[in-house]
C-alpha cells in the first residue's frame, strides 16, 4: 500500500487495505509487539530451547481452548497453528545450528525464526506467506520464556478503543473482547493475514497494510478508520470525527436494514435471484447457515486435500459433503478439487512449473490423479442422498475436459450401483473462469447442467494480471468491459440452452458488480456469509432498467468508467 500521508493541522491521513467492513473512531491503544528482553546463557541451551518451546506451545494451546470456548473458532485455529510452529523441527533445528555456530541463545532464536519467516514470506502461496509474522510472534514468546518471563504480554482494555500496531499478534486478536474493540489498524498484513481473518469473524472494522503507521504509534491519541475504504485518520480534527460519526451512522443503519433480509428470498423482475454462500471450511458452513443463505454456491473442497500427507478417504469426504448438504434446504454446489496453481497438494509429486497458474491445475490434474477424482466423485454421489447437491468442475477450457469429467461421474455411479451403495444423481456444471470457456460457451453448454462464473480467475486470465500481485489490483478489476463481455457471452449461451448461470467469484459481493451481473441475466450470486444479506438488499433495490445499464457498461473504456457509470445510476 502506498503512503498517502497528508497533514492537515495535526490530523494525519493514512491509507491501507480495508480488511473488515465497518467504521469506527475513538481513543487509541498502541500495541507494542517487540519485546526487548535480556536472555541469560543457560548451562544446556538446546535443552532450554526445547523446554521453552513446550511452555510456549502449552500456553498457546490453552489460549486456543479459551478462544474455542468463547466461540472464536478462527482465533482458536490461528493459536493452534502457532502452537505447532513453536515446536516445529525447522525452527528448533535452526536454533541448534545457530548455537553450534557459536551464536548467543537470544540471537540464535532470532536467526532461526527470521530465516523461517523469510522463507514463508517468499512463498507464492498467499496463505503460507501470510503466516510469516506468526513465526516471529512465536519466536518473541520463546525469547520471553527464555528470559524467565511469562510467554505473553498482558493487554487489558478498560474502555472501547482503536488498536494500532505494526503487527497485531494472533494471540492478542484471539483474546480481545470485541465489545471493547472499536477497530484494528496494522502496518503489516494483507486481506488473508490472521488479523484480517479474525477481524472479519468478530465483525470488527479493520484496515491492514498501512504504510507509515509505525512512525506515529507513540504519539497518537485518537483515530478514525473505515474498513471498506481502508482510510485511517490519526488524531482526526473535529470535522473529520464528525464526518466519520455520520459515516458510522449510515453504515449502522444500512446493516440494520440488511438484517431484515436474513432468510428472505429476493427476485428481479419476477425471476428469483438466489444469494448463496461460498464456503471453504466447516466453520464457514456454520456461518452460512447462521445467516440463512439460500444454499451454498461454491464449496471449495481443497481444505480437505491440502496440507496433509495422504489424500482424504472417500468416507471422510462423504461425511464432509453430507454434513454440508444436510445444513441447507437450498442447493449445495460442491466444486471438485481445484489443486495446482497456488494450491499444491503434498500427497503426490507435481513437477515444478514455470507458470503454475497456466499449468496443471483443477480439471487438468484429474487424468493423472484418476483415483483421487474417482474417489471424490463417488463421495459426492453418495452425499447427494442427504440434500440437493450439485457438482462443478474447475478450470474447464474445452468440451473434451467436460466430457471426460462427466465420464468419471458415470463410472462412479455405475460402481455404486454394482456395489449396492445408496447414491443419487447430481447436476454437473462447469466453472467458467478460463476465457476459452466463455468464448465457446455454446458448445460447452451442451455438456453442462449449469454454469458458474469464477470472476477471480476469469479476470486474471482475461487481463493477464496475476490475482496474487497487489500491484496489479487496478488491472485485476472484474468490472473491466472485457471481463463483463465474457460474462455476457456466458449468460447468453446459458439462456439459449436453458441453463442456470451464477457468479461465485469475489465480484459477486461487490454491490456494483452484483447489480450488473443481474442485468446480464445471472440468477445466482454466491458470496462470503457476512455479505449475503447485503447482496440480497442490493438485488431487492435494483431498478427495472438494469439490463440497459449493464448493456451500456459494455461500451465504456475501462473498469473505472464502469464503476463511475454504476455509481451515477445506482449510487452503488
Ligand atoms: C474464481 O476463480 O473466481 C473462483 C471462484 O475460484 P477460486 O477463487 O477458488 O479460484
Ligand atoms: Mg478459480
Amino acid at each position: 500500500m502506498s503512503e498517502t500521508a497528508v497533514e492537515t493541522n495535526i490530523e494525519i491521513r493514512l491509507r491501507g487495505a480495508g480488511a473488515s467492513r465497518g467504521i469506527g473512531a475513538g481513543p487509541v491503544v498502541p500495541i507494542r509487539t517487540e519485546v526487548d528482553v535480556e536472555i541469560p546463557e543457560p548451562p544446556d541451551p538446546k535443552a532450554a530451547v526445547r523446554d521453552a518451546a513446550a511452555t510456549v506451545a502449552a500456553s498457546l494451546r490453552s489460549l486456543a481452548d479459551e478462544a474455542a470456548a468463547q466461540d472464536r473458532a478462527e482465533g482458536a485455529e490461528v493459536l493452534r497453528a502457532q502452537a505447532l510452529m513453536a515446536e516445529d523441527d525447522m525452527l528448533i533445528d535452526g536454533i541448534d545450528e545457530a548455537l553450534d555456530d557459536g551464536a548467543p541463545l537470544g540471537d540464535a532464536v532470532i536467526a532461526s525464526s527470521s530465516t523461517l519467516s523469510n522463507m514463508l514470506a517468499g512463498m507464492d502461496d498467499e496463505y503460507l506467506a501470510a503466516r510469516a509474522p506468526d513465526v516471529l510472534e512465536v519466536a518473541g514468546r520463546l525469547r520471553r520464556v527464555l528470559a524467565g518471563l511469562p510467554p505473553d504480554e498482558e493487554l487489558v482494555l478498560d474502555r472501547p478503543s482503536v488498536l494500532l500496531a505494526e503487527t497485531l499478534t494472533a494471540a492478542h486478536t484471539a483474546r480481545l473482547d470485541p465489545r471493547l474493540v472499536i477497530g484494528f489498524a496494522t502496518a503489516d498484513g494483507g486481506p488473508t493475514s490472521h488479523v484480517a481473518i479474525i477481524a472479519r469473524a468478530l465483525g470488527v472494522p479493520a484496515v491492514v497494510g498501512v504504510t507509515g503507521l509505525g512512525a506515529h504509534l507513540a504519539s497518537v491519541s485518537t483515530a478514525a478508520l473505515d474498513g471498506i475504504t481502508g482510510e485511517l485518520i490519526l488524531d482526526p480534527s473535529p470535522e473529520t470525527s464528525a464526518e466519520f460519526g455520520e459515516r458510522a451512522e449510515t453504515d449502522a443503519a444500512r446493516r440494520l436494514a440488511e438484517q431484515e433480509y436474513q432468510g428472505r428470498r429476493v427476485a428481479f423482475d419476477g425471476t428469483p435471484i438466489a444469494v448463496t454462500a461460498n464456503v471453504a471450511s466447516t466453520d464457514d458452513i456454520d456461518r452460512a447457515a447462521g445467516v440463512a443463505a439460500d444454499g451454498v454456491g461454491l464449496f471449495r473442497t481443497e481444505f480437505l486435500f491440502l496440507d496433509r500427507p495422504t489424500a482424504p478417504s472417500e468416507d471422510e469426504q462423504y461425511e464432509a459433503y453430507a454434513a454440508a448438504a444436510r445444513s441447507f434446504t437450498g442447493q449445495v454446489v460442491i466444486r471438485t478439487a481445484d489443486i495446482g496453481g497456488d494450491k499444491p497438494a503434498e500427497f503426490f509429486e507435481m513437477e515444478p512449473e514455470e507458470n503454475p497458474f497456466l499449468g496443471i491445475r483443477g480439471v487438468r490434474l484429474y487424468e493423472s490423479q484418476h483415483e483421487m477424482f474417482l474417489g471424490q466423485a463417488r463421495a459426492l454421489l453418495r452425499a447427494s442422498v442427504h440434500g440437493d447437491v450439485a457438482v462443478m468442475i474447475p478450470m474447464i477450457a474445452t468440451v473434451a475436459e467436460m466430457r471426460a469429467a462427466r465420464a468419471v461421474f458415470d463410472r462412479a455411479a455405475a460402481e455404486l450401483v454394482a456395489e449396492g451403495v445408496p447414491h443419487d444423481a447430481v447436476s454437473i456444471g462447469a466453472m467458467v473462469e478460463v476465457p476459452a470457456a466463455a468464448l465457446a460457451a455454446d458448445a460447452l453448454a451442451a455438456h453442462c447442467d449449469f454454469f458458474s462464473i469464477g470472476t477471480n480467475d476469469l479476470t486474471q486470465y482475461t487481463m493477464a494480471a496475476d490475482r496474487m500481485n497487489g500491484e496489479l489490483a487496478d488491472l485485476h478489476d472484474p468490472l473491466h468491459p472485457a471481463v463483463l463481455r465474457l460474462c455476457q457471452l456466458t449468460a447468453e449461451a446459458a439462456a439459449r440452452h436453458g441453463l442456470g448461470v451464477s457468479v461465485c467469484g469475489l465480484a459477486a459481493a461487490d454491490p456494483a458488480a452484483a447489480a450488473l451481473f443481474v442485468g446480464l441475466g445471472v440468477t445466482k450470486l454466491s458470496v462470503a456469509a457476512p455479505s449475503v444479506n447485503q447482496i440480497k438488499a442490493v438485488v431487492d433495490g435494483l431498478p427495472s432498467d438494469i439490463r440497459e445499464l449493464a448493456a451500456s457498461a459494455m461500451a465504456l473504456d475501462g473498469a473505472a468508467e464502469v464503476r463511475a457509470h454504476v455509481a451515477d445510476a445506482l449510487g452503488l
